[in-house]
C-alpha cells in the first residue's frame, strides 16, 4: 500500500454516483489526494432516496445482489460492512402475478422453489441444468470479465475453466437458451425479464446473461435496513473521514487536455488543474467533455422507465418485490424495441419495502415504487403520455385486485425517461449505458482507461456493466489501473 503521505497525485473525480464514490474511497485509503465533483445536491447519483410526510423512497435500485462484493469492497478500504449497513436477505426474492391470476413466489430455498415449479408444470431437473449452466458462466466471469480491465487475461486461468465453459449456450440468443431450457410458458417469463435488469431484451441479448438469474438465485435478493440509500449516507460519512474533497452544485464542463495528456478540469466553479480525471457519469458524455461531436445512437442505448412512488395511509397485501406480468411479453418488448414505445400492457414492478422495514413509512402505511421499462428518448413526455401511463399502472395494480383510490394516496411522485436524462445526465434518460445487445454490447463494454493519459471510467456505463455490484468491481478495476499507472 501507498502511504499517504507519500504520494501527492491529485485526482478529480466527475460525479458522485456510487462508482466514483467508491473509486474515490479506494484512492484516498492509499493515499491519492481526491475530489468528487458532483453537479447536484446531494451523492448517490442513481441511488438516491426522496422523503415525505414520513415515508422515505429509495428512487433508484431496490434489489442488491451479491452482497459479498459489498462486503469485499468495505474490507478492501479497511471497514467493517456490518458497522455501516444492516443486509437483510428476502425470501422469497419475488412475487410474480400472471395475466391469467395464477402467481408464482420464487423462493431463494430450493424444496420451496420446487413446490413452485410444480405447480406451474417445470420439471425441477431444468431449474437445476439453469443453475448448473449459470455456475459455468459465473465462475469463468469471476476469473476473468469481473475482476480485471477489458481485454486483460488473467494468469491463473486454469485450461479446466476454459474447457468447461458453455460456449455454445451462452452465445445463442438469451431468448433461445431460456426456451431450450425450460418446457412452462410461466418460468420461460420469468427468465425472459433479467435482460431487463441492464435494460435490454431477451431476443437480442446472449446466452451469457444467464448469469443474471444465476446470479440472483445462487447468491440471492437483499435489501439494506432503512432504505437502499443508508448505503450512500454511510459512504458520505466515510469519504468525510478519510479527506474526500466533495464539491456539489458543481457541473463539469470540459476536461482539458494537452499533448494527449489530461491537465484540468473546466466547471461551473472555475478551473482545477490535475493529471488525472476519472468520468464516472453517463460514457456518453465524454465526447463532451472533450468538444467533440456527440455521436450516439439511441438504438444503442437501453432502456429507461416510467416510475410511480405511492406513499398510501394503508398496508398493501405484497410481497417486498412484485412483478405483474403484461399478457403477451412478445408485444411489450416490441413495443419497447422495435416500436419505441411505452408499451401497451407493461409489465410492472413493485417495491413495496414495509414488506420488510416498517422504518420507511408512517404506522400502518406502505410506500410503493413502481416501475415500468420505457424506451430511452430525448424527446419530452407530453402530460397526456404521463397520465395514459399512470392509468396503464393502477390499472394494472387492479388486475391483482390493488385499488388505490385517491382517498388512500398520501403521497405521489412520478419520473419519466426526461427526469433521469436531466437529473444523472444520462443519455435519453438510459439506466445502464449501452445495451446488450449483440455480442460487442455484452461483451466489450467501454473500457476503464482512455486512451488519452490520466483519463479514466468507472460506473455502471463502463467496463465490467450496469447493477450496483459490477459498479463496485468497475472502482476496483480502476482504481488498479491508476496505482498501476501513478
Ligand atoms: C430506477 C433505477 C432502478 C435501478 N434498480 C437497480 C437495482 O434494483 N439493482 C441494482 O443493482 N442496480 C439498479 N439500478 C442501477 C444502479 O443504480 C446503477 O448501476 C448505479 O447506481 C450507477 O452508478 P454509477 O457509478 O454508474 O453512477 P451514476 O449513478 O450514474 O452517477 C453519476 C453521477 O454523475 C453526476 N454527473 C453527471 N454529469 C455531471 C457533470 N457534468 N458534472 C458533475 N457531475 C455530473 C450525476 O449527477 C450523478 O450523481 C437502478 C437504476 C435506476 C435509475
Amino acid at each position: 500500500m501507498v502511504n499517504k503521505s507519500n504520494n501527492k497525485n491529485k485526482v478529480i473525480i466527475i460525479g458522485a454516483g456510487l462508482g466514483g464514490i467508491c473509486t474515490a474511497l479506494r484512492l484516498s485509503k492509499i493515499g491519492y489526494k481526491v475530489s468528487i465533483i458532483e453537479k447536484n445536491e446531494s451523492l448517490g447519483g442513481k441511488i438516491t432516496s426522496f422523503s415525505s410526510k414520513g415515508y422515505k423512497f429509495d428512487q433508484g435500485p431496490s434489489l442488491i445482489t451479491l452482497p459479498d462484493y459489498f462486503d469485499e469492497f468495505f474490507k478492501d478500504i479497511g471497514e467493517n460492512i456490518n458497522e455501516h449497513i444492516e443486509l437483510i436477505k428476502l425470501n422469497p426474492m419475488c412475487r410474480y402475478f400472471f395475466d391469467d391470476g395464477n402467481k408464482v413466489d420464487y423462493f431463494s430455498s430450493l424444496d420451496l422453489m420446487k413446490k413452485e415449479l410444480d405447480k406451474v408444470g417445470e420439471d425441477f431437473q431444468n431449474f437445476y441444468n439453469f443453475l448448473s449452466i449459470g455456475a459455468k458462466i459465473y465462475e469463468l466471469s469471476d476469473k476473468t470479465f469481473l475482476n480485471f480491465p477489458m481485454g486483460r487475461v488473467p494468469k491463473n486461468i486454469k485450461i479446466g475453466d476454459l474447457i468447461k465453459f458453455p460456449y455454445l449456450r451462452t452465445l445463442m440468443s438469451y431468448k433461445s437458451l431460456v426456451n431450450k431450457t425450460f418446457s412452462s410458458p410461466k418460468i420461460k417469463q420469468i427468465f425472459e425479464r433479467y435482460p431487463t435488469y441492464v435494460g435490454s431484451s431477451p431476443e437480442n441479448t446472449p446466452g451469457m446473461l444467464f448469469v443474471i438469474p444465476y446470479i440472483e438465485y445462487a447468491f440471492g435478493s437483499w435489501y439494506i435496513k432503512g432504505g437502499i440509500y443508508k448505503l450512500i449516507e454511510s459512504l458520505e460519512k466515510l469519504l468525510v473521514e478519510n479527506e474526500v474533497e466533495i464539491i456539489k452544485n458543481c457541473v463539469v464542463k470540459n476536461i482539458q487536455i494537452s499533448n494527449n495528456k489530461i491537465t484540468g478540469v473546466e466547471t461551473s466553479k472555475g478551473q482545477i488543474s490535475t493529471k488525472i480525471v476519472i468520468n464516472n457519469t453517463d460514457i456518453s458524455n465524454l465526447n463532451k467533455y472533450k468538444n467533440q461531436k456527440l455521436n450516439e445512437n439511441i438504438d444503442d442505448y437501453s432502456l429507461s422507465g416510467f416510475v410511480l412512488m405511492l406513499g398510501l395511509k394503508k398496508k398493501i397485501d405484497l410481497k417486498h418485490h412484485n412483478i405483474i406480468f403484461s399478457k403477451d411479453y412478445k408485444k411489450e418488448f416490441d413495443d419497447l424495441f422495435k416500436r419505441k414505445k411505452f408499451p401497451e400492457d407493461p409489465t410492472i414492478y413493485v417495491c413495496n419495502p414495509t414488506a420488510t422495514d416498517e422504518s420507511v413509512a408512517p404506522q400502518n402505511c406502505s410506500n410503493l415504487f413502481i416501475m415500468a421499462n420505457s424506451p430511452a428518448t430525448s424527446n419530452i413526455w407530453t402530460d397526456a403520455e404521463i397520465e395514459l401511463a399512470r392509468n396503464k399502472v393502477l390499472n394494472k395494480l387492479k388486475k391483482i385486485n390493488i385499488h388505490l383510490e385517491k382517498s388512500i394516496i398520501d403521497v405521489e411522485k412520478i419520473q419519466t425517461p426526461n427526469y433521469f436524462m436531466n437529473q444523472h445526465n444520462s443519455y435519453g434518460g438510459s439506466l445502464y449505458g449501452k445495451n446488450s445487445h449483440g455480442i460487442k454490447n455484452s461483451f466489450f463494454r467501454h473500457p476503464n482507461k482512455e486512451k488519452t493519459k490520466g483519463l479514466y471510467n468507472v460506473g455502471g456505463t463502463t467496463h465490467p456493466g450496469g447493477g450496483t455490484p459490477t459498479v463496485i468491481k468497475s472502482s476496483k478495476i480502476t482504481t488498479d489501473l491508476i496505482k498501476n499507472d501513478y
